[in-house]
């Protein structure tokens, strides 16, 4: 019952505002009800007083009289029928009336032609009625008067009746109210519950709970951000568990190499000084690749979690990628690759971190170099209005179409045969796309098996991230 408590908070509020609007107007509906009655009643009673007191006025002898009494008496009316000294002359259902019934005082109002509006009470019964009195008079004479009554009681009684109805129908109203409330308060809290059971699963690592979108109003709506949550987070898992899937294949390699040939050396197992020189060798390949991995690692993380800080300045872009072509312009030689590098003398100063420009050359230039067995490779940058472009083209082994929209994934390598041949590990590309998105730059691959491929970088120099503007 716990879990149901917004119910109860529901439903008790609902419930509290229906009795704060039902009371009041149960009170003023029954004020109306027998304030209409009341005033009908008086009406009934007045307008018979002045009927018979008329008629009385038309012949007023005894006999007329007796004839009144007696059709009040038939018709259950109860009247009574002073004469101009106030003794009642004659009463139909009044029993119990004192022989001066009517005061002085309400004898000279009648006699001054005014009528009598009282409540009186029985002292005998205790009983309490509304009378109307009614002078008759004959032209300028005086004869007396004519009381017309109405018990309070049965009025009250009558009025009870209603009140009674009232009540009841307010209960009914009241008893289905809570019947709505209740319903309507189940359907709100009941999806609630239920996404709080998921979310607990979910906390507790069980990712693939999902809840029912029940509707598509806010409650829909949260349900939908919980089931996006969990595949959000289902996704993340997986890509991490591939992660460090990866990582670790990827330490394991060159840490396999390095302990072989170190035990090899330790062991003495070499034939030759130069045996040993090749072995040595392979220690230091394995070392640098080891260290080269675990930096790449550290700025990707860095990278992706927004830590990486990167100085901007204005930078000579030419003299950044003439130095990367001077770094990897070795390996060109080494493959007998020709290396071109065309540079327009009007190029402007660009805002950028020239220590993360350069790594992004470096790591296209060692693509370039690293996938292209005869040939050239091309740098070349363009300079267009507000636009720096640089091309970075070879005469390689070129990618296949299908999967250039992966090539900036971390650890993705073309094919798994090839990797092995030239000894990548995937996070190049995936570095160069993140520090180009940084400078707010843009990136792109075209490429045709076996005739080449040509990585393309535009980078504005107005509009730079978080610099002021140059004006060259
Ligand atoms: P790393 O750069 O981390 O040492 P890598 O070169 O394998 O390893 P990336 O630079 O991210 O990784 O490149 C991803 C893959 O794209 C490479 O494995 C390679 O198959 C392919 N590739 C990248 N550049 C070229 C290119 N210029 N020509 C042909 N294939 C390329
Ligand atoms: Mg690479």
């Amino acid at each position: 019952m716990r879990s149901n408590r917004i119910v109860f908070k529901l439903g008790g509020t609902i419930m509290l505002l229906f009795i704060m609007v039902l009371l009041p107007l149960g009170f003023v509906f029954n004020q109306i009800v027998s304030g209409f009655y009341y005033g009908q009643v008086r009406e009934d009673i007045d307008h018979l007083s002045a009927r018979y007191a008329q008629s009385i006025a038309e012949s007023p002898d005894p006999m007329t009289i007796h004839m009144v009494e007696m059709m009040a008496r038939f018709s259950e009316v109860k009247l009574y029928i002073v004469d101009d000294r106030g003794t009642i002359k004659a009463r139909s259902n009044v029993l119990g009336l004192p022989k001066n019934a009517v005061s002085d005082q309400e004898l000279s109002a009648l006699s001054r032609g005014e009528s009598i509006k009282k409540i009186d009470q029985d002292p005998a019964s205790g009983n309490r009625f509304l009378v109307s009195g009614h002078p008759i008079f004959r032209g300028q004479d005086f004869y007396g008067g004519v009381y017309v009554l109405s018990s309070i009681d049965r009025i009250d009684q009558s009025l009870q009746i209603v009140r009674n109805l009232l009540i009841l129908s307010g209960m009914g109203v009241f008893f289905l109210a809570l019947g709505l409330t209740w319903v309507l308060s189940r359907k709100l809290s009941d999806p609630l519950i239920q996404m709080k059971r998921a979310t607990r699963q979910i906390a507790k690592g069980d990712l693939s709970a999902r809840v029912k979108v029940p509707s598509e109003d806010e409650i829909g709506a949260l349900a939908q951000a919980i089931n996006d949550m969990a595949l959000d987070l289902q996704q993340t898992r997986t890509t991490q568990k591939e992660f460090f899937a990866n990582v670790s294949h990827e330490l394991r390699t060159p840490i396999t190499y390095l302990e072989g040939y170190a035990k090899v050396l330790k062991e003495g197992l070499y034939q030759s000084e130069e045996e040993k020189e090749q072995y040595l060798e392979i220690i230091r390949h394995e070392s640098k690749r080891l260290t080269r991995l675990v930096q790449d690692l550290s700025d990707l993380s860095k990278m992706e979690s927004g830590q990486l800080e990167l100085h901007f300045e204005w930078i000579d872009l030419a003299e950044v990628v003439q130095n990367a072509v001077r770094k990897t312009k070795f390996k060109a030689e080494e493959k007998d690759l020709e290396l071109h590098v065309q540079i327009p003398d009007d190029l402007p100063a660009v805002y950028a971190d020239g220590f993360r420009m350069e790594q992004i050359f470096i790591n296209l230039l060692d693509n370039a170099i690293r996938y292209t067995e005869t040939g050239s490779i091309g740098v070349q940058l363009n300079v267009d209005r507000d636009q720096v472009t640089i091309h970075i083209k070879d005469t390689g082994i070129g990618i296949p179409e299908e999967e250039l929209p992966y090539l900036f994934e971390r650890f993705y390598r073309v094919d798994k045969s090839r990797s092995r041949q030239y000894g990548g590990s995937g996070l190049g590309l995936a570095i160069v796309k993140q520090l180009v998105d940084l400078h707010g730059g843009r990136i792109e691959v075209s490429s045709q098996m076996g005739k080449g491929t040509r990585v393309t970088i535009i980078l504005s120099f107005r509009h730079h991230p978080g610099g002021e503007e140059k004006h060259t």
